[in-house]
């Protein structure tokens, strides 16, 4: 099987090993006489998938006891109104900070059931950075504090967890769940979309604190029963039908993970090939990366051409040597190069090669 590196942000590369085994047991599971696309949700088989995936995602984490692990669907764009919904319990005001796209749609979401106080905003150096600890201003009644660790459309990633005191603190961990070890009990909330560093896509991830569980007459009038975590948790992420396929298939990649050495394994990994690329980029004067150097993500590099004519030739020759995805989101354009942890070191390897005999070429 010839398999190309793929720099895609999202739905972005799998391990081959968890694909060949999905293919291996797609028609057959363990002997089962079926798929395990065609089973019930709730029969004992697919159940012991589901909370396998669960405890192999615990233990990766380390999460504690008194975290709820949810397995749910609408991606993490519906947790953007989710958030609200079932965290504000009563409040009417909720501090966000702002360091790109990604905390910009949020916010805007948040603005449709509350009073948002921008704790900080990096909108004035085109965020290309994270604010610090103590630019923030964050407010006292506050029902819970937002970010994003990691912005996958502008690389910025914050070089610390920030300090909330009793606030809960919620996280968009969408492009860099599994890529370091975190703390998960700074955290009131965790979230990220399958996508990237979990599954396929169709899944997201919410781990939220017990505490934070609010029952009907706590939530937000009128919010749909489908978006409630203490509805979800009361059912096992099974309140209705979940997307079955997918949390297989992340349970595999949990599985695939833990096999790789965890993930302060992964993260040694991911920190290696994250420098190599940058290191390149910052010897070159042909490409450039624009964030400020404590804030570089380690699975988004976005990168910009000396001459943003060459952008489409650098696309399709990039993609005929089998590197593939490499374009910037829509919204900014030239290109990013997004290394989660299935995209191996040898495809950074390839890329940094290939990018140097662009540029030479080109120069
Ligand atoms: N947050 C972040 C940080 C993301 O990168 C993305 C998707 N790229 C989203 C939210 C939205 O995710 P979804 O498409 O699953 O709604």
């Amino acid at each position: 099987m010839t398999r190309a590196f793929n720099f895609c942000a999202g739905p972005a590369a799998l391990p081959t090993a968890v694909l060949e085994r999905a293919q291996q047991e797609m028609a057959d599971w363990q002997g089962k006489g079926l798929s395990i696309m065609e089973m019930s949700h709730r029969s004992k088989e697919f159940v012991s998938v589901a909370e396998k995936a669960e405890q192999d995602l615990r233990d990766l984490m380390q999460i504690p006891d008194n975290y709820k692990v949810l397995f749910m669907q609408g991606g993490a764009s519906s947790q953007f109104s989710m958030i609200p919904m079932n965290l504000l319990r009563g409040k009417g005001k909720a501090d966000y900070i702002c360091t790109g796209q990604w905390s910009k749609k949020a916010i805007a979401e948040a603005k449709r059931y509350c009073d948002v106080n921008i704790a900080a905003t990096t909108e004035a150096n085109n965020f290309t950075s994270a604010p610090s600890q103590d630019e923030l201003t964050l407010s006292a009644d506050a029902a819970y504090v937002h970010y994003c660790p990691n912005e996958t459309i502008g690389g910025v990633k914050f070089d610390y967890i920030p300090d909330t005191g009793d606030v809960p603190l919620v996280a968009d961990y969408s492009s860099a769940i599994l890529s370091e070890d975190i703390d998960v009990s700074r955290f009131g909330m965790i979230y990220a979309g399958a996508q990237k560093n979990i599954g396929p896509a169709g899944l997201c991830v919410v781990i939220i604190r017990e505490d934070l569980l609010a029952d009907a007459d706590a939530m937000l009038a009128g919010t749909p029963t489908m978006f409630s975590y203490k509805v979800a948790a009361d059912n096992g992420s099974m309140y209705n039908t979940p997307p079955t396929y997918s949390w297989y298939l992340s349970g595999l990649v949990f599985e695939w993970l833990k096999q790789q050495g965890g993930v302060a394994a992964i993260a040694d990994i991911n920190r290696r090939k994250a420098q190599k690329l940058y290191d390149f980029i910052d010897g070159s004067d042909f490409y450039a990366n624009p964030v400020a150097k404590h804030n570089r993500s380690i699975m988004n590099v976005p990168f910009t051409l000396k001459d943003a004519a060459l952008d489409k030739t650098f696309l399709a020759e990039s993609e005929a040597a089998g590197l593939l995805n490499l374009a910037g989101h829509r919204s900014v354009g030239g290109m990013r190069a997004s290394i989660y942890n299935a995209v191996p070191e040898a495809g950074v390897d390839a890329l940094i090669q290939f990018m140097a005999e662009f540029a030479a070429k080109s120069s």
